[in-house]
């Protein structure tokens, strides 16, 4: 009998332990609990956000195996680079607008006459609709990176439409038309969430070339060898124009003079993602 109890008593923590194991994770992304009132920039800010971010950029390594089946299953809709016979790379620049380093890149892009792409947060434009304006009126073309940087892999479908959804309302709102691009947060997305995307018109786009400017705020130099490593004709790069406090993306506005410079000399040209692909930035109205 009193074996029994503490049998009982030991599957009963194991199931708390379990229920902890579930619910914690849940609770810190999930934009509809309570969770939900942390900003952003909050979680970008914390040490358990860089965690979380790091984490789940080391899962990503293994999600290159599932890049390859969903390009394979979704042909057209889940895009990892563009063609590979012409000199054309595409710039994309993550989790903009921010205040401070949105506007440092816009100049030199405008300095360099390059259109580049940029992968925008809901709740980010909301706060900085000028920032996004300029960067439609600057050539650049603007996709939906859900609204508070959510990792969609984890959300239900709903929760994920509802991430998607918000921003394409408040993107339509400020630049008047609705992205076809997404890019889902650290490239984390579901094969359910894709047929979803296809189903209304929208590109999902990753990359090939990696910046890796998210993490240790890499010097100039480093951002360079990081890129040079993959690119080739019809690469998509990933870097960033936004991030927490704690970031520091001068590497990355550093860079770009030279990147672009040098790839000119190589005979690459610089376009947007709707260039790149053969589809215009913004959806076909029904
Ligand atoms: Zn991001």
């Amino acid at each position: 009998m009193a074996l029994g109890r503490a049998s009982n008593l030991k599957k009963y923590s194991r199931v708390v332990l379990l229920a902890a194991a579930i619910l914690i994770p849940i609770q810190l992304w999930n934009p509809g609990s309570a969770a939900a009132s942390v900003s952003y920039q909050a979680k970008f800010d914390t040490a358990s956000g860089e965690k979380t971010k790091k984490k789940v950029k080391s899962k990503t390594r293994k999600a290159d195996m599932s890049w390859t089946k969903l390009q394979k299953q979704f042909p057209g809709t889940f895009v990892i680079h563009g063609p590979r016979n012409k000199k054309k790379v595409a710039l994309t620049f993550d989790d903009a607008p921010d205040s401070r380093f949105t506007p440092a890149v816009l100049d030199v892009l405008a300095k360099y006459d390059v259109c580049a792409t940029f992968f925008v947060v809901g709740a980010r434009a909301a706060q900085k609709p000028d920032l996004v304006r300029r960067m439609s009126r600057e050539c650049h073309a603007v996709g939906n990176h859900s609204y508070n940087h959510a990792v969609m892999s984890k959300l239900s479908n709903e929760a994920f439409r509802k991430q998607i959804g918000r921003t394409d309302a408040i993107l339509h709102g400020i630049i008047g038309y609705h992205p076809r691009y997404i890019r889902p947060p650290y490239g984390e997305i579901l094969p359910s969430q894709v047929t979803w995307a296809k189903k209304n018109q929208f590109v999902v786009v990753n990359w090939d070339v990696d910046s890796v400017d998210w993490r240790n705020n890499p010097s100039t130099e480093t951002v360079l060898r990081n890129i040079r490593r993959t690119l080739q004709p019809g690469s998509i790069i990933l870097q960033h124009a936004g991030g927490g406090s704690s970031q520091d993306l001068s590497g990355t506005v550093n860079a770009l003079p030279r990147l672009i410079s040098s790839l000119r000399q190589k005979g690459y040209e610089f376009v947007t993602l709707p260039e790149l692909l053969g589809k215009p930035a913004y959806k076909n109205q029904k």
